[in-house]
């Protein structure tokens, strides 16, 4: 079947996108729901009870029948010209997520209190077990031929989590330890810890409402009913919410941690107590993160059909010491950039033996990720560390794309003076029309009290500008990786680096100036704040609906490549967190439909659309 592109002029704006033509039986993404489960997980119209019926006309069109990611059950359905899904051939600089709970404090009888903050001997930041500017020391029982991925040791964030006091030292690994129910088939820190971990659970619920709709809704239908869904995930409260999520939708799961620092262990003994196989605890060596994806797979009488991966370890670690397992496995579902890339790679090479779907590149994700979380945690990511008062503060953010746009926002709702540098006229321009002065670093350098990167690019900050900068400026980086900020150049043996709190360094030239380096240069909001558990929601959302889809493709909808999810599943995510804000979402009318050339269910953009 020939690559169908809506026209010559779109597919030269997104040239990294190949769009696939599917058959007509296959043109359109199902559930594999029937049409009547469909429309019982229709979220309903302007909010309220989501079981409670909604007049048909008040209903949002993107739910309904016809509409949603089961909508293609609907024969109107196949009529729109657009292929179900996309390739995309060079998956490039995005953020990898990581995530973090709350503070909390449980006191020896067991009563859970909020952590001051400043209470540091019950809070243990991840980097307190890291030399000074130096990457997580990984010690293993026995060497590894290959190591374990970026994400899975990335340092995390500061932001702190339960950590129990009376911690031994033993690892979980030689510990024997039971759920109520007597099961023994998990590896956690401490099961005893289960009960506060339910509370960080609920907690997330309340900001993960698709997922609880998906719950509801699909409570009779089972979609996932068969399913054996391996995991290898960060292990939070916002996993948590979508592991019971899938375990409601009937799937069997088994689960471990994908970095070795991220797992909440309360979370995870939570999960343990509720009868999940988990394997993860926070502190993890590198031979025990082999290990319990390991204790994962390698189970008698139980052999995954699913995997659920970010970064891309689990499908190594099955690639290579069960091969065999790909003849049951239906598809991998992936998150994370890295993971992705390999999928990609592994497709390239004609490796891949199972459809994949990429889930970090869909479009309400990279929304969510980019724009409205770094928005939100910015000021989270720069309140924690230093305390600051944004309000007439001089900040200049480099880079005005979804993240820079984020942060000017956020920074100009509280007062900041904000300029900004770009290198695109038409994001420089974009920059001017919503009030920003666009300038060059050089010019403002001197004056400012804040210097943000967001390029995604190398060496914005050199050190001529840091050497130029005033006392006390702080400087920090929200781009994917540490290279925006000439980090290094700062090691030198005149200049005094002081670790004044978790996170925070003070640099000191020879003159007493000194700037506030925040997270090394690391990603800011990922390594010192928390992300919202909305914005998780989404990706969370997604995956679920990801793992639908492949699980009940009917054979030869998806070949043995990596697709993106779906237009119409990206709606129906959406569509799904709409009720959240009681919002009323209007219907095409047929003659409206008709006029713009649509399908009144959606989807309603061309898969070029820039939102
Ligand atoms: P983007 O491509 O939309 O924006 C980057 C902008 O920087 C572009 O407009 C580009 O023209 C500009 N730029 C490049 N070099 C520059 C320079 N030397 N000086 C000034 N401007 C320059 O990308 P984005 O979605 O905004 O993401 C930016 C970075 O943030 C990426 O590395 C991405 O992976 C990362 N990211 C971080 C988070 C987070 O939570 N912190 C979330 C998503 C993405």
């Amino acid at each position: 079947m020939s690559v169908q592109v809506v026209s010559a002029a779109a597919a030269a704006k997104v040239p990294e996108v190949e769009l696939k033509d599917l058959s007509p039986s296959e043109a359109e993404p199902q559930l594999g729901l029937s049409t009547a489960a469909v429309s019982a997980m229709a979220p309903p119209a302007g909010g309220g009870d989501p079981e409670a019926p909604a007049p048909a006309a008040e209903r949002p069109p993107a739910p309904g029948p016809g509409s949603g990611p089961a909508a293609a059950l609907s024969p109107a359905a196949g009529k729109v010209p657009q292929a179900s899904a996309m390739k995309r051939s060079d998956p490039h600089h995005q953020h990898q997520r990581h995530r973090d709970g709350g503070e909390a404090l449980v006191s020896p009888d067991g009563t859970v209190t909020e952590a001051p903050r400043t209470v540091k001997k019950q809070i243990q930041f991840a980097d307190q077990k890291q030399e000074f500017n130096k990457r997580p020391t990984k010690i293993g029982r026995r060497s590894l031929s290959r190591s374990i991925s970026q994400s899975s040791t990335d340092s995390y964030s500061s932001a702190a989590s339960y950590t129990d006091s009376s911690d031994d030292e033993t690892s979980p690994r030689d510990k024997q330890q039971k759920n109520s129910k007597g099961s023994s088939d998990f590896c956690v820190k401490n099961i005893k810890q289960a009960e506060f971990g339910r509370r960080e659970i609920e907690i997330a619920e309340q900001e993960m409402p698709a997922l609880m709709a998906l719950r509801k809704r699909a409570q009779g239908e089972k979609p996932l009913a068969g399913a054996k869904i391996v995991g290898c995930t960060h292990i939070t409260a916002q996993t948590a919410v979508l592991m019971e999520t899938l375990g409601a939708l009937g799937a069997q799961c088994r689960w471990a941690a994908c970095n070795i620092y991220s797992t909440l262990n309360e979370v995870a003994a939570a999960l343990a107590e509720s009868g999940f196989p988990v394997f993860a605890w926070k502190g993890e060596s590198e031979d025990d993160f082999w290990w319990c994806i390991d204790r994962c797979v390698n189970v008698e009488g139980w052999q995954p059909n699913m995997i659920l991966d970010d970064g891309g370890d689990l499908t190594h670690w099955i690639y290579k010491k069960y091969p065999n397992m790909f003849k049951k496995i239906k598809g991998i579902v992936e998150e994370s950039v890295t993971g992705v890339h390999r999928l990609y790679q592994l497709s390239k090479a004609g490796k891949l033996c199972v459809p994949a779907m990429n889930v970090n590149d869909s479009v309400t994700k990279q929304k969510f990720d980019n724009l409205y979380c770094c928005r939100e945690s910015i000021l989270d990511g720069l309140k924690r560390t230093t305390d600051m008062m944004f309000g007439g503060k001089q900040v200049v953010v480099c880079g005005y794309g979804e993240v820079g746009k984020g942060c000017c926002a956020a920074l100009k709702a509280m007062g900041s003076i904000v300029y900004v540098t770009e290198i695109d006229p038409i994001c420089a321009l974009q920059a001017c029309m919503d009030g920003f002065r666009l300038v060059k670093l050089n010019e403002v350098i001197r004056q400012v009290d804040i210097v943000i990167t967001c390029t995604g690019n190398k060496n914005v900050v050199t050190r001529e500008h840091l050497d130029r900068m005033k006392n006390s400026c702080i400087v920090c980086n929200m781009g994917h990786s540490n290279t925006e900020i000439d980090v290094a150049s700062l090691r030198t043996p005149e200049l005094t680096w002081e670790r004044v709190r978790s996170q925070v360094d003070h640099v000191i030239w020879p003159d007493g100036k000194r700037i506030v380096l925040l997270a090394e240069g690391r990603l800011l909001n990922l390594s010192c704040s928390t992300v919202p558990t909305f914005v998780l929601s989404i990706t969370a959302t997604t995956q679920a609906l990801a793992l639908i889809e492949l699980y009940n493709a009917p054979e030869g909808r998806y070949k043995q490549d990596v697709y993106l999810l779906p237009k119409k599943m990206d709606e129906y995510v959406a569509s799904l967190h709409l009720p959240t804000f009681d919002a009323h979402l209007t219907e095409l009318t047929d003659e409206q439909a008709k006029y713009l050339g649509l399908n009144k269910n959606g989807p309603f953009k061309p898969n070029y659309y820039r939102y």
